[in-house]
């Protein structure tokens, strides 16, 4: 079997860790994998990137490296992520365009190079790793972090925001292992949609009380209205993914919160925030 080597950039966060736990219950003895972050190398450094691939010779990469931060993130640096003109919704249009721009790249490389570059679309992720920052990052991982000072100083725990808007999460571990397989198996150039499936989605309300109860926290649980909402729903259809993988068990979202919040415990002294 001829050996194949996976570099992972960015691999530093969530995702990162998501494909290490996921390798560690399917590691194959011909696929070598690096982690690398952006101590390694500044891959806006073209002379770095370049002796990076010389020196592993990756045959294949899984591309993790990237400015993410969550709604109000978003919303405040535009600007930072912006790539392209054009209306997905006003909260991350930066963002979003810099993600479809590679699904652009992909097809180019593929017709001029024949490359065979894909990309993936997850919906909401969130898992150990993930950036606990209050304000700047992900919202289940922003809830876990104010519900974790809630239970600590006895204060109310507040949901930005009505609690009404839904969505669908996939925790990181499941994403590692999706990941692992379109590196693998997946054959085709087009995006894949990552995504629990759609009778999954549940409401910002509802995850915050999983939240709480993962804490044991038995305050207050205020809405702070004044706060953006983003969009209603973002619900996106895995009918692809399932026509590939029709029997993947997703973890239950009650049990990848209570990881993530042990994680989150265990781990607070060192964890991004
Ligand atoms: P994000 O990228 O993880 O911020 O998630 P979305 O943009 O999909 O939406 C976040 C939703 O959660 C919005 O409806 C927010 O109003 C709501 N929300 C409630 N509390 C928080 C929080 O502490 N942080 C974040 N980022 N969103 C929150």
């Amino acid at each position: 079997m001829a050996e194949i080597v996976i570099m992972v950039t960015g691999s530093s966060g969530m995702v990162g860790h998501g494909i290490q736990l996921a390798l560690e219950e399917d590691k194959k003895p011909n696929e070598k994998w690096i982690f690398l972050s952006s101590k390694d190398a500044d891959l806006r450094d073209r002379e770095a990137t370049k002796i990076l691939f010389e020196k592993y010779k990756p045959t294949h990469v899984v591309h993790l490296a990237a400015k993410v931060g969550g709604l109000f993130n978003n919303m405040e640096h535009n600007c930072d992520f912006y790539l392209h003109n054009g209306p997905p919704h006003f909260s991350s249009y930066g963002y979003s365009y810099a993600k479809r721009m590679i699904e652009v790249m992909n097809y180019v490389y593929n017709d001029q190079y024949g490359c065979q570059f894909t990309s993936i679309i997850p919906c909401n992720v969130f898992g150990p790793h993930d950036n606990f920052n209050l304000t700047g990052g992900h919202m289940l991982a922003g809830l876990i972090h104010k519900a974790y000072l809630a239970e600590r100083y006895d204060q109310p725990f507040v949901i930005w925001g009505t609690g009404k808007p839904l969505r669908q999460f996939i925790y990181s571990v499941d994403l590692g292992r999706l990941i692992i397989w379109v590196l693998r198996e997946y054959p085709e150039i087009e995006p894949i949609i990552l995504a629990a499936d759609e009778e999954d989605e549940i409401s910002i309300r509802d995850t915050g009380e999983l939240v709480v109860k993962a804490f044991g926290y038995q305050g207050e649980i205020v809405h702070d209205v004044s706060k953006s909402e983003g969009q209603f729903k973002k619900t996106a259809s895995n009918a692809k993914l399932r026509k590939y993988l029709p029997d993947f068990k997703f973890t239950p979202i009650k049990q990848a919160i209570e990881e993530t919040v042990d994680w989150f415990r265990k781990n607070y002294e060192i964890a991004k925030k």
